[in-house]
């Protein structure tokens, strides 16, 4: 399962940094898009299992020796900065809006994590989270964002938060109490809350993970199912899981309206969402085109470029942070 996980973020290279700051960043991340492409291999467990695992592995598949130890060097020192970085909560949050499709203005916003490295640059989440997935350190950096964006959006009137949960954070047994944990420190109502999670980490879920999810949704979050269309989800994984809200993913949205296959898989989808009362976001939308079939097909809610990159909090558009109810519709 969690190999699976690991494949989702490790083979997302253009789901990196995005915003006009954040492109700047990214020239920066040699070293960290390096590691990334490392990623996508099998995990060892960690990082210096992970260089003995390969020393035992042809050097045809991972190039001279040379090569290999600096390969090596490189990943224990991002493990060993990264180790640090966890120590010291040293992570940013930004936040890509999103918005009611039919009119209504922003309903809310996803929190997306950042690294920012002395080296580096902002590392996007694509080139550290893999690697914190497969030492533990995904649990409490897990826990920080929900912290950090709880907080964050005690700030945002009545809008919502959206964190992403990951699989090792769900596997761990720790994501109930750092829900409930941060709800409390931050006040915030619980259904002003929505936690982000991906089909490769409930196809195979139990009942231990089942019963948490319900703990969760009893607590008033929601729970939305990310990148909808990329995974093995089925009709009864959707029926049996409390889910509130399906996140069509990106891919499904690009050649849209265009493709006519996509077209009516998606409003498909829709359909079924709504069948099954979910709230059903588009990803990545890009242009109006797609907007505005998203729209005319009944999509609840759209994120995506057109509407604004992720932004750190200072930068989030104007009405959107503590703003009264009225200011918050679009023009
Ligand atoms: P996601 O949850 O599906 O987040 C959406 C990703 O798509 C973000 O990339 C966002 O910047 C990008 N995106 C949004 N709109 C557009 C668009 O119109 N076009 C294109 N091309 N891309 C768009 P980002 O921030 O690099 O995040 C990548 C993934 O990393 C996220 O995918 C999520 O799975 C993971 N992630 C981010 N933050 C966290 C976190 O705090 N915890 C965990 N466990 N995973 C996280
Ligand atoms: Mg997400
Ligand atoms: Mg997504």
């Amino acid at each position: 399962m969690l190999a699976r996980c690991d494949l989702t973020l490790g083979n997302a290279p253009d789901r990196g940094a995005s915003d006009g700051e954040e492109r700047d960043g990214e020239a920066r991340h040699g070293e960290a898009r390096h590691g990334e492409a490392r990623d996508g291999e099998p995990s060892h467990g960690g990082a210096s299992e992970e260089a003995t695992a390969s020393d035992a592995l042809p050097a045809r598949r991972f190039g001279t020796d040379p090569e290999r130890r600096a390969r090596n060097a490189q990943h224990r020192r991002m493990a060993r900065d990264l180790a640090a970085a966890v120590a010291d909560e040293a992570f940013v949050l930004h936040y890509q809006p999103r918005l009611a499709l039919g009119g209504g203005g922003w309903t809310g916003a996803e929190a997306l994590i950042r690294w920012p490295h002395r080296r580096n640059g902002l590392v996007p989440p694509g080139s550290f989270i893999p690697l914190a997935e497969r030492t533990g350190q995904i649990t409490p950096i897990g826990g920080w964002v929900l912290r950090a964006a709880c907080v964050e959006a005690t700030r945002w009137g009545s809008l919502n938060v959206s964190v992403n949960v990951s699989a090792r954070q769900l596997a761990d047994g720790a994501l109930l109490r750092q829900v409930a944990e941060a709800l409390e420190t931050s006040g915030l109502e619980p259904d002003r809350l929505e936690i982000e999670l991906t089909e490769s980490m409930l196809v195979d879920c139990g009942l231990e993970t089942l019963l948490t999810l319900s703990a969760i949704r009893d607590l008033g979050v929601g729970i939305a199912l990310d990148d909808f269309g990329t995974g093995f989800a089925s009709l009864a994984m959707l029926k049996r899981l409390p889910l509130t809200v399906m996140k069509l993913d990106r891919s499904m949205v690009r050649d849209l309206p265009g493709d006519r296959e996509d077209a009516a898989i998606v409003r498909a989808i829709i359909a079924t969402g709504h069948a099954l009362g979910l709230g059903l976001v588009g990803e990545g939308i890009e242009t109006e085109a797609q907007r505005a079939f998203l729209s005319a097909s009944g999509c609840d809610e759209g994120q995506g470029y057109l509407f604004s990159h992720p932004v750190p909090p200072a930068k989030l558009p104007a009405g959107f942070i503590a703003a009264p109810q009225e200011e918050r519709m679009l023009a």
